[in-house]
């Protein structure tokens, strides 16, 4: 038995994607407190080795051919990029001729050894959910050293040299970036990293939706106000 674990497959845009964890347990840079998978236990930004990989590589390539997958989405419980093997485990998926969506949560792909690794990708999705360094150290609570200022910088220029589609999904909370003003800076921030797609996602875990979650009135706003400058990007 390997380490990973899968989603049931689903359909999406027509196509059959499998989501598939590479960690056996949580491995974070972060430590937010939303975090739906719980406290960061193995707080690391470090490449980490991990036993049976080889089985678990193995395992992944025969649900591939088994499920006639087109996406394999790399969904992990933490930062995927820190697997010592994902340079692997995307490199056997493309071998397969299918296409690879990563999650990362966006801090590390401004390193060179990880942005080599994300480069491979078909899809790199990244994430921004607080506005401010106070919030970011408060709630996100990085490994010491980070900022929220490299971490926006670091995603921004990853996208400048990526040929692939990026994703940004931004998190609107309660309190913490849904007044306009908070509006107003993720929208600079959208433009600093012009991304292919937006996602606007709000906190919809039920241990956490009473401190974070918004109202529907309030997120359909917010989300068409962010959404339309997307558009706007894609006119220029
Ligand atoms: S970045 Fe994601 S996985 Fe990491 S602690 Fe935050 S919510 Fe959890």
């Amino acid at each position: 038995m390997g380490i990973f674990s899968y989603k049931d497959i689903y359909i999406e845009d027509g196509k059959r994607v499998l989501e598939v964890n590479i960690l056996p347990e949580k491995y974070c840079n972060f430590d937010c407190i939303f975090c739906p998978i719980g406290r960061s236990h193995n707080k690391v930004d470090k490449p980490q080795a991990f036993d049976d990989m080889d089985s678990s590589i193995n395992e992944l390539e025969t649900k591939i051919e088994n499920n006639n997958v087109d996406l394999v989405f790399i969904n992990s419980k933490g930062e995927a990029l820190v697997n010592n093997k994902i340079d692997s485990i995307i490199d056997k998926i493309k071998s397969k001729g299918i296409n690879v969506r990563l999650l990362s949560n966006g801090y590390l792909l401004g390193r060179d050894e990880y942005i080599k690794i994300a480069n491979k990708c078909d899809e790199v999705v990244g994430e921004i959910k607080v506005i401010t360094e106070e919030d970011f150290q408060k709630i996100q609570r990085p490994l010491e050293g980070y900022t929220l200022k490299e971490y926006i910088s670091n995603v921004a220029l990853f996208n400048k040299q990526y040929k692939g589609k990026f994703i940004l999904e931004i998190t609107i909370l309660k309190g913490y970036n849904d007044d306009e003003d908070s509006i107003n800076k993720i929208k600079n921030i959208i433009n600093q990293i012009s991304p292919d797609k937006i996602i606007v996602a709000r906190m919809e875990d039920e241990r956490f939706k009473k401190k974070f979650g918004i109202t529907d009135e309030r997120f359909i706003e917010i989300s068409n106000a962010l959404l339309n400058i997307k558009q706007c990007l894609n006119k220029k």
